[in-house]
């Protein structure tokens, strides 16, 4: 899949396989005859060197044997002279009687050099032929035989004439010994020979790099990757990317794991395009995760009994500390279920939700996750850890929603490492696991999530193409994230810019989400998780269906559903209440004295709550009109909100201010002043219900209204908030 030079900057392989025979032959025919026969130095051949060497003056015939070449080798840069000759010698003969044949010659072919940076006939075959030794001819297998021996002038473009010799003279030697049939001699006299050199496949860089960092004292590394979808997934973000750069997205990475192996099946640190192939390992890089965390929120506010699934939580303005949320589109909805936190991404309820739980407790659970690099105490991140505030990598980001996936079918220690080698074992535990029941509110929540536009059909493909899934986008833009799994893969998705650099529209459902989908879609036997357990939701709890918590004896609307514990700590649904009717559905006040003709049980909202309800859902039913009656007893005009002697912790707007939404009701229609302490504030009208919003410092204040006809009403309430 891939490979790298090494710290000496050369090309060498390690034995991977056993040696061809026909490769074998073709060496020791060429550099040593009799290897099989001398103890590790041949002294027929050694003497006839000796005689030729003293009769012309010099060194002109080596008369090595294999292993003396051997132990030459590696004592490179040592002078050929006698001295060294005889030591190479009694080297050589050691290290024969020590070790076999086979393993002499396995160590030649890994360290004898074929020119250039190219080390061992392993590298030789990949980088001369671009292929494997076991997938050589005699031709081809007898020029790798010739090259080492004289290196510096084995180069097939200046020494084409040489080798050609020598190669063709060692096929004639091994067809005259019968080890080619003569027949076809010819045949391979007739090969030409390469003219140039390829390069290694790089088709798995960055795991490489990244292995080789975990790693470094090992020098292979047989991984769990699935070549062929490595390459498919590789060129189809080769084409995504080429896309986004035009739009100045510059880099992609890309995981597929296989849940059922928990294996890696495909790397993709980086992406390449026509504007260049980059090192970084984007996938190992730390980075903000954006929205990434939420799932986990969720799970621990379950799994300690803060929530029940579908519960309301407030998404009003909020300001804790310094700290002032916003949802992506810097609206309030008043309320939202406890599962919009994931399927909408909304991060006014996750911080508040966060808030309740408490950062500590929830940081506590992440810890036990260990997420890289998100190890820096819960102080340092505040609530902001729900929002990205900190930084992780895809690869260690696609572990945890693997764990999930895991989680969910019970199975044991499952947010352990995924497996990347076949040597690796998954030693690591990680001391933290939910209630596969609380998972499978999570997964379903997460397979709800409404998908890219192009990805809209998804549901008439049936379940294959179910996803529960995630984005994330950091703070400015910078990083969008899609990671998603069902029953058979997990793909994960980082989409952006190494650098940093911010684009306008760089977010998870818009960038990451696509190509997430796009490389589910090119995977084979897509299928969604099996049923959940559901045998350990013991308790029964009557549930309010309008707020989701626990009913009181108010509510009307309930629900019996089956829990994991019985939810003691829970408060009982508050929002529910009685309302009194006359005659023509008109509600009436406590400080009315019409005679009750009916009662109602309704939802009543905080008016903060309600206000931004109202806004977001047309179709809310308000609660009825104060009953005309009402006012008919010399008052005209009534404040709902705030009432007499509240005490009022306001909410704060983005800007910091307290906000107080105050109510009115003026039976004429007509115009309402409104002061407050005292002061003219703004008019209101022409209607029945008024409103205005105040922002108010913290103590006593009094709301004083007063209609076109000289009604008027006055309360008097306290801001209790302290910064
Ligand atoms: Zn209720």
């Amino acid at each position: 899949m891939s490979a790298m030079v090494s710290r000496q900057q050369q090309w060498r392989l390690k034995a991977y396989d056993t040696i061809p025979k026909a490769m074998q032959i073709a060496v020791r025919i060429y550099e040593d005859e009799y290897f099989y026969w001398h103890p590790g130095v041949n002294p027929i051949s050694m003497i006839k060197a000796l005689r030729l060497n003293f009769k012309s003056g010099r060194i002109v015939r080596g008369a090595s044997t294999l292993p003396m070449q051997v132990i030459r080798m590696r004592r490179i840069g040592s002078a050929r002279t006698i001295i060294h000759k005889i030591y190479e010698s009694l080297a050589a003969i050691k290290y024969s009687l020590l070790r076999s044949k086979e393993s002499v010659m396995k160590d030649w072919l890994e360290i004898a050099p074929f020119g250039g940076n190219t080390i061992g006939v392993y590298a030789a075959s990949l980088r001369y032929f671009k292929r494997d030794i076991s997938k050589l001819s005699w031709a081809e297998i007898a020029l790798l035989a010739v090259m080492p021996n004289d290196p510096a002038r084995a180069n097939l473009t200046s020494g084409q004439e040489s080798l050609l010799e020598k190669r063709n003279f060692l096929l004639k030697k091994l067809a005259i010994k019968g080890f080619i049939p003569m027949g076809d001699l010819d045949a391979y006299l007739a090969e030409t020979l390469p003219t140039q050199t390829y390069k290694l496949p790089q088709h798995s860089y960055h795991l490489l790099d990244f292995l080789s960092k975990m790693e470094p004292e090992k020098t292979m590394y047989k991984t769990t990757i699935d070549g062929p979808l490595q390459l498919k997934i590789n060129e189809l973000v080769t084409l995504e990317s080429e896309i986004y750069s035009r739009d100045g997205i510059k880099n992609l990475a890309a995981i597929v794991i296989d849940l059922t192996s928990n294996s890696l099946k495909t790397y993709i640190g980086n992406s390449q395009n026509s504007k260049g192939f980059s090192y970084v390992d984007i996938a190992q890089a730390p980075r903000s995760y954006g929205s990434l965390l939420k799932p986990f929120l969720y799970l621990h506010a379950l799994e300690n009994q803060h929530i029940l699934p579908k519960q309301l939580l407030e998404d009003i303005p909020t300001h804790i500390g310094e700290f002032v949320p916003q949802n992506f589109d810097e609206k309030f909805r008043g309320a939202v279920e406890v599962e919009d936190i994931i399927t909408q991404s909304l991060n006014v309820p996750a911080v508040r939700l966060l808030h309740k739980v408490g950062i500590d407790a929830f940081y506590h659970d992440i810890e036990k996750l260990k997420p890289t690099f998100l190890n820096k105490g819960a102080a340092h991140y505040g609530l902001s850890i729900i929002l990205g505030g900190g930084e992780s990598t895809l690869w260690d980001m696609c572990r945890l929603y693997k764990g999930l996936a895991h989680n969910y079918l019970g199975l044991r220690n499952p947010y352990g490492p995924v497996k990347i080698t076949d040597s690796q074992g998954d030693e690591v535990k990680i001391s933290i696991s939910y209630d596969p029941a609380h998972v499978h509110e999570l997964v379903e929540a997460m397979s709800f999530i409404s998908r890219p536009r192009e990805e809209k059909s998804w549901e008439v493909f049936g379940s294959n193409h179910k996803v529960a899934w995630k984005t994330g986008t950091s703070f400015g833009h910078r990083d969008a994230w899609s990671i998603g799994f069902n029953g058979r893969y997990l793909v994960g998705v980082w989409v952006g810019n190494e650098d940093g650099t911010a684009t306008h529209d760089l977010m998870g459902i818009a960038k990451a989400a696509p190509i997430m989908f796009k490389i589910f879609n090119a995977l084979p036997n897509n299928e969604w998780l099996p049923p959940p357990i559901l045998s350990n939701r013991k308790h029964s709890v009557s549930v309010c269906r309008l707020t989701g918590l626990i009913a009181s004896r108010i509510c009307k609307d309930k629900e019996v559903r089956q829990v994991v514990r019985a939810s003691l700590k829970l408060p009982n649904c508050g929002h529910c209440k009685i309302v009194n009717l006359d005659q023509d559905g008109n509600r009436i006040t406590s400080l009315c004295k019409e005679p009750i003709f009916n009662t109602d049980t309704m939802m009543v909202m905080p008016p903060l709550v309600e206000y931004y309800f109202r806004q977001s859902h047309i179709d809310y039913k308000p609660l009825p009109k104060i009953s005309q009656a009402c006012f008919s007893s010399g008052k005209g005009i009534g404040i709902i909100y705030p009432t007499q002697d509240v005490k009022i912790f306001a909410p704060r707007t983005p800007s910091g201010q307290n906000l107080i939404i105050a109510h009115a009701h003026a039976t004429d229609g007509g115009k309402v002043y409104w002061y407050i302490d005292g002061r003219f504030i703004q008019a209101t009208g022409d209607k029945v219900t008024h409103s205005i919003s105040l922002n108010l410092g913290i103590g006593r204040h009094v709301i004083y209204v007063v209609t076109d006809k000289g009604e008027s009403d006055e309360v008097v309430f306290e801001i209790l908030n302290k910064t």
